[in-house]
């Protein structure tokens, strides 16, 4: 019987993608053996609603170029077509349906452990736990227990999913946030993002970064 190949979704607002991204993705391919990791970038996360994100052409550009290097890792520009809040559960659907036209796939969803506390608050989030198995990258500065206070806030079964999709790993440190703050102070080298990642930044002069393509 043939195996259902390993792929999983790896959402986010990527602005701009970081190390701490491709090393949360290498690591969930090692432990779980994934096959395919697909980068997206969301057109509007709903838990940044109001805040302004680099546009997603640019989103786009600076995550070819880091996931270029891995063949298992792709991009993907669904979220960003179909515009609006990007809500998980609808990504899932589109890919579950997608992957079950195309022989069928055994489905994943990579997050951060900084959105377990919110995670009962996604829309239909049952549904997304059930669609996908959750692969969490322990984030440094999570408190521990966050998995244990979401007893009686999801299904006992769904808490045990998320437990089982758990990397029980050194955390490892970086944030888009800490990142935009050092471009805009003009104290990043480029030795600290992916691969391509400053070039893209500096050509569409992002993150208050002087644009490249403005200079005389
Ligand atoms: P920001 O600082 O702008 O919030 P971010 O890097 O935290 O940016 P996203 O780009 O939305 O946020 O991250 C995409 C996903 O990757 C999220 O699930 C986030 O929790 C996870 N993630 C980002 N950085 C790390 C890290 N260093 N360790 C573990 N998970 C991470």
């Amino acid at each position: 019987m043939p195996v259902s190949p390993r792929i999983a979704l790896f959402g986010g607002s990527f602005d701009p993608v970081h190390k701490g991204h491709l090393e949360v993705a290498r690591r969930a391919c090692a432990h779980f053996g994934l096959d395919r990791v697909i980068f997206m970038p969301a057109a509007t996360p709903p838990h940044k609603l109001g805040k302004a994100l680099a546009p997603g052409g640019a989103r786009l550009a600076m995550l070819r170029c880091a996931t270029a290097g891995d063949a298992r890792w792709e991009v993907s520009d669904a979220e960003l077509r179909r515009a609006g809040t990007s809500f998980t559960v609808d990504t899932l659907r589109d890919m579950a349906r997608q992957e079950s036209a195309g022989g069928g796939a055994e489905l994943f969803m990579i997050l951060g452990s900084d959105n377990l506390p919110g995670l009962p608050g996604w829309r239909e989030a049952e549904e997304v736990l059930s669609i996908a198995q959750p692969i969490v990258a322990w984030r440094e500065g999570t408190p521990d227990g966050h998995l244990a206070a979401l007893e009686g806030r999801l299904p006992a079964h769904l808490v045990e999913r998320l437990s089982l999709g758990f990397m029980r790993l050194p955390p490892f440190p970086g944030s888009a946030t800490e990142l935009r703050g050092k471009i805009a102070a003009g104290r990043l080298s480029g030795a600290e993002l992916p691969e391509g990642v400053l070039e893209v930044i500096q050509r569409e002069g992002l993150y208050g970064a002087i644009s490249t393509e403005a200079r005389p």
